[in-house]
Order: C-alpha cells, then structure tokens, then sequence
C-alpha cells in the first residue's frame, strides 16, 4: 500500500481564527480511515481543506501541505480534484438539489466525467444495486426523500462523479438504525471494491468498529491515532469518546 493522501502539518485559519493547529495523517490507497472528535474540534474543516471547497467563509491554509498522490493540492480548484482526481466529497448537510428528482441529482453529478457512456451506465447500475431505494424513487423529487434516503442520494451522487476516493462529513446523521446500517453496508461494499474512504463522525463507536485505523482530533490537534481496535482499547479515548 502506499500513502495516497498525505497532510503535513497544517494550519488552517478561517480569518484570524485558527481552526488547524497542525494537524498531520494519510489514508493509504484502499484503507477506511476516521477522524473522530466532538463538535467543532476541526473534522469539516480538515475535509474541507482537501477538497478545496469553499465555505461560505473559505479556511485558508496558513501552513503545511495536502498530498494526493504525491502532489499538492493547495492550488487545485475543486471541481478539477474530482474530475481529474477522482476525489469525491459528501458534505454534511448533503448539498442535493431539492427540487430536481433522485435521476436528475445523479445525472448532474456526471457532468465533468471524462470516461465512456459505458462506465458511467455502469456506475448508474451500482448506485441502484447499492441503494435499491434510490431505484424506487428515481422519478421523485429530491427534497422529498427522508434525510436518510437523502443522504444515500449525497453518497450516490458522489459515486456517479467516478470517484475512487471518497470522504464522508457524518454520514450518520440524523439517519435510522436500519438506514445507517444500510449505509455503512454499502459503504463496505464500496471498500472491498477498492474504494478508499476517509470518514469524519461524532459517532466515534460507529466508526471505529468500521474503519481499519483512526485519528482523534481535539481542538484542531490530533490527540491519537492507531489502527481501530488500538483505539477502541485506550482508556483516554474510551473515557472521552466511547462513553466509558
Ligand atoms: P461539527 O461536527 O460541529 O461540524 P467539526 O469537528 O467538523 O464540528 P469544524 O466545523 O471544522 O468542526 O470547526 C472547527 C472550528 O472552526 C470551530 O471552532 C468552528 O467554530 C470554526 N469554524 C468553522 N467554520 C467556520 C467559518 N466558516 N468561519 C469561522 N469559523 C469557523
């Protein structure tokens, strides 16, 4: 395995706020790797910075470097991270268009693919199959869907750019047990497929019994990391995560 994305030490400040006080990992090419960490303690903002997409007050990279594959992102414009990179995010809030239907968000979401109709049918056919919801409601408007079905449309959407690494900004949220099972299921799927994928959550059980190895993130500092089980067995992180 080697280390697709790499971040160096960064520093993130969003105005004279600084959000990231150095905050370094990597995810290797085909890993589930989590960052956990209670609200506000930098999780979105760390996606955000490696996507490179604009919040409504944008965080600036003050320090340190994002590596995909080697190279810097820092100059990168999102839409190119994902055409050309094949790096998908799915940002909390799920971001669909509410008044297009389920097949119109996952058509939009093809705009920028530079493979053939061929894999993009293919694709079609693996978000249906993952998220056999989606199929029966492929003729509906979007913003009529349950936040969970929404956020299948989120991850769907993500999947029909083409991507083969995507980050996930809780995508538990506000989900039902058995749709979050879902989910988590079909993201495994997508995993053994080949699929790296990075996941942010607050639900820190969920997502160390799911990921390979994790980071914890406090107040914009990585306070520990290690492989899942390492984690899931550290009293601080126990104490503090896992509810004792
Ligand atoms: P949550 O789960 O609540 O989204 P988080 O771990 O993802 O939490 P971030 O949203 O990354 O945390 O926030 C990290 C810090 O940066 C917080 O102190 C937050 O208040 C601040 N912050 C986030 N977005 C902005 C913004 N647009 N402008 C100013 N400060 C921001």
């Amino acid at each position: 395995m080697s280390k697709l994305l790499e971040i160096r030490d960064l520093k993130v400040k969003y105005g004279n706020i600084e959000a990231l006080h150095g905050v370094s990992l990597y995810v290797d090419k085909g890993e589930i790797v989590t960052l956990i960490g209670a609200n506000g303690a930098g999780k979105s903002t760390t996606l955000m910075s490696i996507s490179r997409l604009p919040p409504p007050e944008a965080p600036k990279v003050i320090e340190g470097d994002i590596l995909y594959d080697g190279q810097s992102l820092l100059d990168w414009v999102p839409d190119k991270i994902v055409a050309d990179l094949h790096l998908a995010l799915v940002p909390e809030g799920r971001r669909i268009f509410g008044n297009l239907s389920v097949e119109e968000n996952l058509r939009l979401a093809t705009y920028a693919r530079k493979d053939t109709p061929t894999d993009v049918e293919r694709d079609y056919k693996r978000v249906y199959s993952l998220f056999p919801r989606l199929h029966e409601r492929r003729k509906q408007q979007s913003e009529s869907l349950s936040g969970g079905e929404q956020q299948m449309l989120a991850v769907g959407r993500a999947l029909m750019s083409g991507c083969t690494f995507i980050m996930l900004d809780e995508p538990s949220m506000g989900l039902a047990p058995l749709l979050m099972y879902d989910m988590f299921r079909a993201l495994k799927e997508l995993n053994r497929e080949g699929m790296t994928i990075l996941l942010i959550e607050q639900n820190a059980n969920l997502a160390l019994k799911f990921a390979d190895r994790g980071y914890v993130i406090d107040t914009g500092e990585i306070v520990a990391q290690g492989p899942s089980d390492q984690l899931m067995d550290d009293p601080e992180v126990k104490k503090a995560y896992l509810g004792g």
